[in-house]
């Protein structure tokens, strides 16, 4: 029997930012052997975070994990808060006044720069910009992309690498049966990008793809993936590497090898290794050759005084996100995280997902790091003192609640395939004041 346990009352936990990690902490919550009543507040009118603006549009099923966030959003406890901004509308000073305990899982808010002259230039971008863009983001839908070039380099070795690089290289008919606003996929069908290059700085054996994302990349209906045999050559400690590694390492690795050829004679997507962007130029990208040093397991890249120049419209740098610090919270900067133990900031205030533990993982390592931030929340009930003011303090805009969000996602799923994603607040008010 669950009880009202936290001095004759409900617990009241606010939850800030309603993306995956908010979610599962909601979820946590009322699992909780106390009664708990939660608050998820999210800065913009729809939430998901990550499953609406990350996952890459064409991985429909990914985001039906949504249907598990919609089922908890009915249960009694739970209450979604859209349209405001801690920090903005509401102080998180004034938020601690009217709840016991604050859970922080606003994800990250910016991408990762390269620190090169010329990463500023107008066909230069962080994935951050484009994978809000083509998922309908509402404060990305200005960025205008060089569709028109003949050459992209995508920078980086992650699954965002391959997401971008795979959106750059679908048909309109692959991209057709996905959530692409229609204004983006009308960008993306016109696209003259013949030649897709993604560059690792490090090697084949070190990149961070995981094989289903890869194993994608050789079953595009109009791309060739290849690679220059030579680039698949290891060193001594890279095959060391191998040998001990993981299944995951030996399946992109194989993979690797299935993809070492000669171009196709359409369009192109070409993976390199050991090479580092060194300066965004005006025709395109400079790159450094790299060679590894260091021991198995801890190679690093090195430039060499090998330096190539190549002709490119797009740049695009996937190389990792970052979180934005609320203010007056310890943050560790040069990792892009609030300062944490099992979650734990300090007693009342918690975090979980990307903000607390860095931008890795998939969608379901959130669950578990909600749970373990949650179990401590839980292990300080006896020193939490109860808030002052009464529960939720007063909010003085137009917030959107669960039901106006089903309302907008009803009207999104009417229009068919591809939806027609609600793109501004504007937008979205003028739907529910219908
Ligand atoms: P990631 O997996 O950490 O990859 C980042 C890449 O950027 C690495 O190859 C890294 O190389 C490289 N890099 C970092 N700094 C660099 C620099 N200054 N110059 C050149 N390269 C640099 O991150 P991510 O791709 O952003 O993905 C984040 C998380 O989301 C990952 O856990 C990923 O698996 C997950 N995700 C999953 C999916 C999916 O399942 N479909 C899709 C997207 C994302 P080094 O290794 O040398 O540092």
């Amino acid at each position: 029997m669950v009880k009202d346990a936290f001095h004759g009352r409900a617990l009241r936990v606010a939850v800030i930012g309603s993306g995956p990690a908010g979610f599962y902490t909601a979820e946590e919550l009322l699992r909780l052997d106390i009664r708990a009543e939660v608050d998820l507040y999210e800065r913009l009118f729809a939430p998901y975070g990550l499953v609406r603006y990350g996952v890459a549009p064409d991985h429909q099923k990914t985001k039906l994990v949504t249907k598990r966030y919609d089922k908890l959003a009915n249960e009694e406890g739970f209450r979604f808060i859209g349209n405001v901004e801690i920090g903005v509308d509401i102080n998180f000073s004034t938020l601690r006044e009217h709840y016991d305990a604050i859970v922080v899982t606003s994800g990250t808010e910016s991408g990762g720069a390269l620190g090169i002259p010329g990463e500023d230039r107008q066909h230069s971008h962080h994935a951050f910009e484009f994978v809000n863009w083509y998922n309908g983001h509402p404060d990305h839908q200005h960025h205008r992309f060089n569709l028109q070039t003949h050459t992209a380099v995508i920078v980086g070795n992650g699954n965002v690498a391959i997401d971008v690089a795979r959106i750059l290289a679908k048909s309109e008919e692959e991209l057709r049966d996905t959530d692409i606003p229609k204004s983006v996929l009308s960008m993306l069908t016109a696209s003259k990008i013949k030649e897709i290059r993604v560059v690792g700085r490090r090697g084949p054996v070190q990149a961070s793809f995981t094989p289903k994302e890869l194993k994608e990349l050789g079953e595009l209906a109009e791309c060739s993936t290849w690679i220059a045999p030579e680039e698949l050559d290891l060193n001594a400690a890279s095959e060391a590497e191998l040998n001990d590694g993981d299944i995951r390492t030996r399946g992109i690795v194989d993979l690797f090898n299935g993809f070492a050829n000669a171009p196709g004679n359409g369009k192109n997507l070409r993976l390199q290794f050991h090479r580092s962007p060194i300066e965004i130029t005006e025709s395109g990208v400079r790159l450094v050759k790299n060679a590894l040093q260091g021991e198995a397991g801890a190679q690093r890249a090195e430039a060499t005084a090998d330096v190539e120049n190549l002709d490119a419209g797009l740049i695009i740098s996937c190389i990792g996100y970052r979180a934005k610090t609320i203010e007056g919270l310890p943050f560790n900067d040069q990792r892009g995280v609030l300062l944490n133990d099992a979650g734990k900031v300090e007693t009342g205030i918690y975090t979980a997902g990307w903000i607390k533990r860095g931008p890795s993982g998939l969608i379901g390592n959130n669950k578990k790091c909600a749970a373990e931030s949650v179990k401590t929340l839980r292990t300080e009930l006896e020193v939490l003192p109860p808030c002052p003011k009464p529960f939720r303090p007063e909010i003085n805009k137009r917030t959107i609640s669960y039901a106006d969000w089903k309302r907008l996602d009803a009207e999104e799923t009417a229009q068919g395939s591809p939806r027609k994603k609600v793109l501004s607040l504007e937008e979205a008010i003028e739907i529910l004041d219908r």
